[in-house]
């Protein structure tokens, strides 16, 4: 496509994550390659990999090399363009919005500030951790929010690990102590995915270490329970599996501090960790305060009306993570899975906009909650709506099963941006390469 054979509507969407990168590609095909719309996808990386899939980057347990899929090729296959850079803001009556100059790792500039215009623009920039105010978090934690801080991660703990191993003197207090804040989703499955990556490190040869006795992981979570946004059994089930496992639960304890030392708790006792992790929470990115008097809540999250329209704009949605989005059952949760359901929407939204007929209302549909505890289990409950029942009753489920259902999450995402044939070829090149290679990543 060229700007000389615009089509007439642009729809640019920012932001190519579990949302946007699904509502491109579908408008893309839908629109962009009968050129009955201009669609345009911005992000600040210029490749996508999953989000619920970072635990296990920063585990070692996935290559994120393998798995990230390029946007300028998601473009070329979809029929939409690709524009890297990040949202800097948006001017409302001009319908622009400013991207960021793009600088390499050494800080050149290599693509200059500029502008993008929209007829309907579409916001779905994701979140990040929220520290709460927390002295020590910013400067001494790690996060889960983006693909280089997951990458970091593993770089940190296998030099941790190797660090330790090839030590002569005892380990000293908590050296390959790993300490997690937040007992959600993200800090559950990253604890049993670390104790099961670190036990298989040991097998690839780092001899020295026992995990059992030379490493710790400890999750904390100031409410009563761990996972307190799923149901109690799930909490309960995944409480007791963690523990079998050797992982440190802690519940209703509040973390008052972080030093390069380790977690303060509001009791007085301290938990020292070599490796620090903050997913106690969620707030949208700064740039959307300031983004010309589009209205955020509390979290900085861009309140949006049922249509996913931004209050004060009709030509703005927003949707995912960065969105506040009340519906009939509450607020609309972070998950992947609504981010899911509401590009699903918006395509027929945006197709509705431009047939100038009125736009559908979102109502969030909870097919059930999944927790992935790696090679140990998973455990959850699928919605009865999701069995084919209209009453929405909880069907428990755990081991094998749970799994398989947690796995086919990942697997609709990649439909959804893939196609079926590619999907199929992705899976079965991974088959096929998965005995040719460590089972973890180990550089
Ligand atoms: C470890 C982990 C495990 C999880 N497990 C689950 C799970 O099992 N099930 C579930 O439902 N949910 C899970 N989640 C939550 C889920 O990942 C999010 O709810 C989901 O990814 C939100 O989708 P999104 O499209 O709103 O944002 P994201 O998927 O985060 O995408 C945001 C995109 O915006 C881009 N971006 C950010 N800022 C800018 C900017 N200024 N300009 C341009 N682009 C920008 C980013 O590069 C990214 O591509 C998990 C999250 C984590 C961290």
């Amino acid at each position: 496509m060229s700007d000389s054979t615009r089509a007439a509507h642009r729809i640019t969407i920012v932001g190519g994550g579990a949302g946007g990168l699904e509502l491109a590609t579908r408008l893309g095909r839908r629109l962009g390659r009968r050129a009955h719309a201009e669609i345009t996808l911005v992000d600040a990386r210029l490749t996508h990999l999953w989000k619920p899939l970072l635990h296990e980057v920063a585990a070692g347990s996935l290559n994120a090399f393998e798995d990230e899929l390029n946007y300028v090729a998601l473009a070329h296959w979809n029929g939409f363009r690709f524009r890297l850079g990040a949202l800097e803001s948006v001017d409302r009556r001009a319908h622009t919005i400013t991207i960021a100059p793009s600088v390499d790792e050494q800080g050149r500039e290599f693509i200059p500030r500029r502008s993008i215009g929209y007829d309907t623009l579409v916001i779905a920039i994701g979140s990040t951790s929220h520290d709460f105010g927390v002295p020590g978090v910013a400067e001494h934690c790690m996060f889960l929010d983006s693909r280089e801080q997951a990458d970091r991660f593993h770089r940190d703990l296998l030099r941790a690990v190797f660090a330790a191993n090839a030590q002569s003197e005892p380990l000293r207090e908590g050296q390959l102590h790993i300490a997690i804040a937040g007992a959600g989703a993200t800090g559950v499955e990253l604890a049993a995915e670390l104790r099961d990556s670190l036990r298989a490190m040991v097998e690839y040869g780092f001899d020295r270490i026992v995990p059992q006795r030379d490493v710790r992981i400890v999750l904390i979570e100031g409410r009563d329970r761990i996972l307190p946004g799923l149901p109690e059994r799930i909490s309960a089930a995944t409480h007791k599996l963690l523990e079998s496992i050797g992982v440190e639960v802690y519940t209703g304890e509040r973390i008052e501090a972080v030093t390069a030392q380790g977690f303060r708790r509001a009791g007085g006792m301290f938990v020292a960790a070599e490796i620090r992790v903050w997913a106690a929470g969620i707030k949208a990115p700064a740039v959307l305060a300031n983004l010309d008097n589009l209205d955020v809540n509390h979290l900085g999250q861009l309140i949006v009306r049922p249509t996913l329209q931004t209050r004060a704009d009709d030509h703005i949605f927003a949707f995912g993570d960065c969105a506040y989005c009340l519906y009939a059952g509450g607020v609309v949760p972070p998950r992947a899975q609504a981010a899911h359901q509401q590009a699903a929407l918006l395509v027929r939204s945006i197709e509705n906009r431009l047939a100038g007929k009125p736009l559908p209302v979102f109502v969030y549909r909870d097919y059930g909650s999944l927790i992935n505890l790696s090679r140990y289990s998973a455990v959850g409950n699928l919605m009865g709506n999701l069995m084919g029942r209209k009453a929405p009753t909880a069907l428990f489920v755990e081991g094998w099963f749970a799994r398989l259902a947690y796995l086919s999450l990942y697997k609709l995402h990649q439909l959804a941006v893939l196609g079926f044939v590619r999907t199929a070829l992705e899976t079965l090149a991974n088959l096929l390469t998965q005995r040719s290679r460590p089972r973890l990543k180990l550089h």
